[in-house]
């Protein structure tokens, strides 16, 4: 059975204070549930969100991580460190490490054979722009960032991945994509899967949905068949609206 899972991504955000206020008040709210909570704060604050979230039911995730072990690589954080810390998961090939920081495939591919080979689990992100949806080419986007990537892959290393679908014209911009939308688009990647590897490995993959997702949207989308949950943005900075969206996947 693959898992439910809702991830809130605090990208450039919050201050130390700011990140242990926001975990308390998730971790006073958030009872027993069958979600996977995932929060992934500023690099900073890893250590302090682990040793808080510890015994609860929240997992400290991280943004990004590097494809090397160690060395003259200024400003990046390694596998190794933050499995020192306790982590063991993280995100890769978010669409603004891919746009502002020009992270393309290949390298994506590297970050996530070193995350793997290292017994680091991986979100994998991706999704089409906004021309390739208006000109309707966004199925064969999707299929060329899954070819250059996940599809290298052996099946057995998709057990510790999970898919976040993430059309890059509704990150961040209010606009989400529809409850449909979404769901045409999960079930052509968990079929893509199936075709390139076998139908249990697709059925046991997790594919998250994320642009845009609110409150207001969050169940709709939830309901769809091959949506596993989200991927949050804006709406995981604030404890009220978060604790609302992990309510809308049980
Ligand atoms: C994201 O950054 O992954 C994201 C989905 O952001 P938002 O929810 O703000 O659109």
């Amino acid at each position: 059975m693959r898992k439910k899972i809702v991830a809130g991504n605090w990208k450039m955000n919050n201050d130390l204070d700011q990140t242990i206020d926001l975990i308390k008040e998730l971790k006073s709210a958030i009872s027993k549930t069958e979600v996977d909570i995932m929060i992934a704060p500023s690099f900073p604050f890893l250590k302090v969100a682990f040793d808080l979230t510890e015994n609860t039911n929240i997992e400290v995730i991280s943004q990004n991580v590097n494809e090397n072990n160690s060395g003259a690589f200024t400003g990046e954080v390694s596998v190794k460190m933050l499995k020192s810390i306790g982590l063991s998961t993280t995100l890769i090939g978010h669409s603004e490490r891919r746009a502002l920081y020009y992270e393309n495939d290949d390298l994506l591919l590297k970050k996530i054979n070193f995350a793997l080979e290292n017994e680091m689990n991986v979100i994998f992100c991706f999704g089409e722009e906004l021309s390739d949806r208006k000109s309707g080419k966004y199925f064969e986007v999707i299929k060329n960032q899954l070819d250059n990537t996940i599809i290298k892959l052996k099946s057995n290393q998709l057990k510790n991945i999970v898919l976040a679908y993430e059309p890059v014209w509704a990150i961040g911009t209010g606009e989400t994509a529809t409850a449909d939308q979404a769901q045409e688009m999960h079930s052509y990647i968990r079929s893509y899967i199936s075709e390139r590897f076998n139908l249990e490995v697709a059925q046991n993959i997790s594919i998250l949905y994320g642009g845009s997702v609110k409150p207001i949207n969050a169940s709709e989308i939830f309901s769809k068949a091959d949506v596993d949950g989200g991927l949050i943005g804006g709406a995981a900075l604030n404890s009220s609206d978060f604790l609302k969206i992990i309510e809308a996947n049980t």
